[in-house]
């Protein structure tokens, strides 16, 4: 479609404005807005944006990083595939960008740019990428004070815990089929206030647009019904944590490249590499995966969330979790489960670590360590190290650490990318160094 036609399509709905959209380091959607008419002249031109951006904190502090500073500016450049209308506020479409120079060239630094440079190279081997994230959400209303309170407590699974949210499920639905996620699922989880909805898997580029779409749908129709959703990792630090596992599957055609039929699992030869490779680079992984300080509360044994280097079939104690296939298709439903993994990354960044590391495991034919059918923290030490199985970092310092000795992602992320991601997150460690596990909980539960 010409942008003439787009424009006068959006205009005759209602569309006055619309949204530029970028994540940056800390995860959270950012942008700027235009008026409709300026879409036309926009589109290539991109929207200005201050170069210190980049290196902004989840508190708006700006990281010292020489080339991301006051002076200068880059452009988001919009990507038109992804425009999508706002269910709740149809007057505004929203649309994700890429940064770039003012040239056009696109900026190494940026995920979605990182994204779109791992799935050529997974094309290079023949393969597409799907990915789709299992959401996780918790509900707060405000108490008498106006704090925030968990919605009702719940019983996993329970009748009574559905009541409480089918008041508004259907807005939900509808509204996140309106930005073209589907949802194939709906259920209360173990967590106070706990819910998930899980969506059908898409190419990468567009689950990891999906990922912010969905938050921000779920959100806005909750707050009209006068809640608070929140997406962060353990919101209340005595409950179930809020995973976003990362489902992925890998494609040749209309061919599911991880089955194989002889296999008890169902994987092929070329998943157990996969896997070898996600397992090789988990501990540096997770400074992607999970990437908040808030993310290690949730990683603790026994808590369904994993916190050991592991895989297994639908174990879910173990960071990879083969799930078992559905009877009906099992070479359309086999994927790999990445359970370290919640919504406060930068899903470009997220899927791009998994696919390069994967990639890696292909290339380099890593097989992956013994397929583990118990749960980690159960077996003693020495087991363990018999096995090959080594803990999870145990905090964001120690996944960055990981991170700087782990050459493939200093690679994906470039120089400057590397420097920017670390000065970040040391930020957040140094900011919250001599705040509670509780007041770091509310911050993050606040902020996502
Ligand atoms: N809430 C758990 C987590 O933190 C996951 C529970 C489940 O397996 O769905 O990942
Ligand atoms: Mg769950």
């Amino acid at each position: 479609m010409k942008v003439e036609e787009l424009v006068s399509l959006l205009y005759k709905q209602g569309v006055k404005l619309v949204e530029f959209i970028y994540v940056d380091y800390t995860g959270i959607a950012r942008g700027k807005t235009i008026v409709l008419e300026q879409l036309a002249s926009r589109l290539s031109d991109g929207m200005g944006i201050t170069r210190a951006m980049p290196a902004s904190t989840m508190r708006d502090e700006i990281v010292a990083v020489k080339g991301f500073d006051a002076i200068g500016e880059f452009r988001l450049v919009p990507d038109l595939s992804s425009l999508r209308v706002l269910p709740q506020t149809p007057w505004v479409a929203t649309v994700m960008c890429d940064y770039q120079m003012q040239d056009g060239t696109p900026l190494e630094f940026d995920g979605r740019v990182i994204l779109q440079k791992q799935i050529k190279r997974l094309a290079k081997l023949g393969l597409t990428a799907k990915f789709s994230y299992e959401n996780e959400f918790s509900l707060y209303e405000k108490d008498e004070n106006k704090r925030l309170k968990p919605y009702r407590p719940n019983i996993c699974f329970s009748t009574e815990s559905m009541e409480d949210v089918y008041v508004f499920l259907p807005e939900i639905l509808e509204d996140l089929q309106r930005v073209g996620i589907e949802p194939i699922a709906y259920y209360p989880e173990a967590g106070a206030g706990q819910h998930e909805l899980p969506v059908k898997p898409k190419e990468a580029l567009e689950a990891a647009d999906d990922l912010l779409r969905f938050k921000r749908v779920l959100k806005s129709v909750v707050k009209k019904h006068g809640l608070y959703a929140t997406f962060a990792p353990k919101p209340n630090l005595d409950q179930a944590g809020n995973g976003a596992h990362l489902h992925v599957s890998l494609w040749q055609g209309e061919k599911n490249a991880l089955y194989a039929e002889d296999d008890a699992m169902k994987l092929s030869q070329l998943g157990y590499w996969f896997v070898g490779g996600l397992l090789k680079h988990m501990p540096a992984l997770l400074a992607f995966s999970c990437a908040s300080l808030n993310s290690y509360e949730r990683l603790k044994p026994s808590h369904w969330s994993s916190a050991y280097v592991a895989f297994g079939q639908d174990n879910r104690e173990t960071c990879i979790r083969i799930p078992s296939t559905f009877a009906s298709d099992p070479a359309q439903t086999l994927n790999i489960e990445l359970k370290a993994s919640d919504a406060c990354c930068n899903p470009y960044l997220a899927c791009s670590a998994l696919l390069a590391a994967g990639i890696e495991g292909i290339e380099q034919q890593i097989m992956p360590t013994q397929l583990l059918d118990s749960d980690p923290a159960l077996l003693s030490q020495t087991q363990r190290e018999a096995l090959g199985i080594t803990r999870l970092p145990q905090s964001l310092t120690e996944a960055l650490e990981a991170l700087q000795q782990d050459e493939l992602f200093g690679e994906m992320l470039g120089k400057i990318g590397l420097e920017t991601y670390l000065k970040v997150k040391q930020r957040d460690v140094a900011y919250f160094s001599d705040k509670t596990p509780a007041e770091i909980a509310a911050a993050y539960r606040d902020l996502y």
